[in-house]
Formats: structure tokens, sequence, C-alpha cells
């Protein structure tokens, strides 16, 4: 999509700072971070968001899932604990139309959430 944010961070167009940069996988900070640790993961190829997710994108969201685990462990919040946000639609808050995974860590969370 020529017109993603993400999809230009994914590819180096917009130059950002990668904690992950695989095959399938990318991972960055937050520009507008909400908690110490605001982690970005996002999958290279383009899905606007989760409900356009079927079958055919089950290892994708489990390597989304897995990259998450890994870095809350190298960011050491695997202990302390740690929360995964996909917002998914306009209800939700979600304001980029590239599916990403929140990872938020470093401080304690209200549940319900708001
Ligand atoms: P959403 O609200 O869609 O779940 O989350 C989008 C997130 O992307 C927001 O937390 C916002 O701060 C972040 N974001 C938006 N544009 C950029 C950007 O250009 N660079 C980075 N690193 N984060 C961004
Ligand atoms: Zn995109």
């Amino acid at each position: 999509m020529s017109d993603c944010i993400f999809c230009k961070i994914a590819s180096g167009e917009i130059p950002v700072d990668k904690l992950i940069d695989d095959e399938d996988v990318v991972a960055f900070r937050d520009l507008n971070p909400q908690a110490p640790e605001h982690i970005l993961i996002i999958p290279r190829q383009h899905l606007e968001r989760l409900a356009h997710a079927d079958e055919s994108h089950s290892d994708l969201i489990g390597k989304l899932i897995l990259a998450a685990n890994k870095l809350a462990k190298k960011l050491k919040l695997d202990e302390s604990g740690y929360r995964l946000v996909i917002n998914n639609g306009e209800s939700a808050g979600q304001s980029v139309w590239h599916l990403h995974l929140h990872l938020l860590g470093g401080r304690d969370f209200n549940w319900p959430p708001g």
C-alpha cells in the first residue's frame, strides 16, 4: 500500500530503529508511548485490520504474538507482566490501518481497559 505509513516503515522508506526486522515481522517503538515500554509489532505484509485475517494468516498471527513474547523477554517484562493490545476498527481506537500489535510494559495497567 503506497500511502500506508507502516508499509513505509517496514520497507525502510521511513527510517526507524527496528527491534525486529525479519522476513515477516517488523517491530519498532511507538512514536507516542503510553507506557515506559511501548513497541509496535507489525506484519511486513499489508493487512488493514485483524478482522480481515483468515486461516491463510494463521502462521503470520502466530509469528506476531511470538515476536511480542520474545521482545518482552528481551526487555525483561516477562516476569513483571506486560499487555498486548490489538485495536480493531474505529470503536476500538484503531488509527493506523495496517494490523499492529501493541506491546506495553514497565508499569501497572488497569482492568477493564478504557
Ligand atoms: P492504533 O491507535 O491504530 O492502535 O495505534 C497506532 C499507533 O501508531 C499509535 O500508538 C501511534 O502513536 C503510533 N504511530 C502512528 N504513526 C507512527 C509513526 O509514524 N511512527 C511510529 N513509531 N509510531 C506511529
Ligand atoms: Zn500497510
